[in-house]
């Protein structure tokens, strides 16, 4: 893995800005993934063996990601709505996973690490560099049971919905008195009120139509064999 320094410049670029989330994320990975074994977690023959769970979506989580390089849709990287500024690395081969929880007092004994700057985030970021990792976290060893449909690879199941149609895949569907159903059949949902709609120039293709797309003939560059290979895929 490179320094912490390196590795928080590249994040912070990634993430559009140097914030304490940050600090505390690239630190919270490094050690996780150090709890786990898996000092170089980008690299080929680590990165399928690595996923995390991230427990809010602030700042730290991009960090998390960053260095880890687990992804969403590569379904290394899981999303637990919690709240909570914490992330569990989990080693698939060993089995192993440690919980790393950033503390509260570390936001309390920022003054005292960095007594020179007033300003708060400033002081939080000084602070945060400066601290043991001790004082900045908490970590639990945890068991983690991944479910096959949650695990990176081909897509496992797939089930059609029996009252709109729409393929649901991994074993997201419901089933309702038996009957299987997508989530916004069930009204489970995070919108409401959909209804079908056109759009303007709803026939547009990529390269087709230069009203949007100045790149014209580069739809054939794109698919060209210069873009990097990916790990794998799914
Ligand atoms: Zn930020
Ligand atoms: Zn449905």
């Amino acid at each position: 893995m490179d320094a912490f320094e390196v590795l928080l410049e590249s994040s912070a670029d990634a993430h559009g800005h140097l914030c304490p989330g940050q600090v505390v994320g690239v630190r919270m990975a490094m050690l996780g993934c150090r709890l786990i074994g898996l000092n170089e977690p980008r690299r080929h023959d680590q990165i399928k063996k690595l996923i995390v769970y991230v427990e809010m979506d602030r700042c730290t989580a991009d960090a998390v990601a960053h260095v880890t390089g687990v992804k969403l849709g590569r379904r290394s990287l899981k999303f637990m709505d919690y709240g909570i500024m914490a992330a569990t690395f989990v080693n698939l081969e060993s089995g192993k996973a440690f919980r790393v929880v950033s503390t509260e007092e570390a936001r309390s004994l920022a003054a005292a690490y960095a007594p020179a700057i007033a300003e708060k985030h400033p002081q939080q970021l000084a602070a945060y560099k400066r601290m043991p990792d001790s004082v900045l976290f908490r970590v639990q060893q945890v068991k983690v049971k991944i479910d096959d449909c949650d695990l990176p690879g081909p897509t496992r199941f797939k089930a059609p919905c029996t009252r709109c149609g729409q393929v649901v895949r991994d074993q997201r569907e419901v089933i309702e008195k038996g009957q299987v159903l997508c989530r916004p059949c069930t009204q489970e949902t995070y919108f409401s009120d959909a209804r079908e709609v056109t759009w303007p120039d709803m026939n547009w293709v990529p390269g087709k139509n230069n009203n949007q797309s100045k790149s014209d003939g580069n739809a054939e560059k794109m698919s060209g064999g210069d873009k990097p290979r990916p790990y794998f895929c799914q």
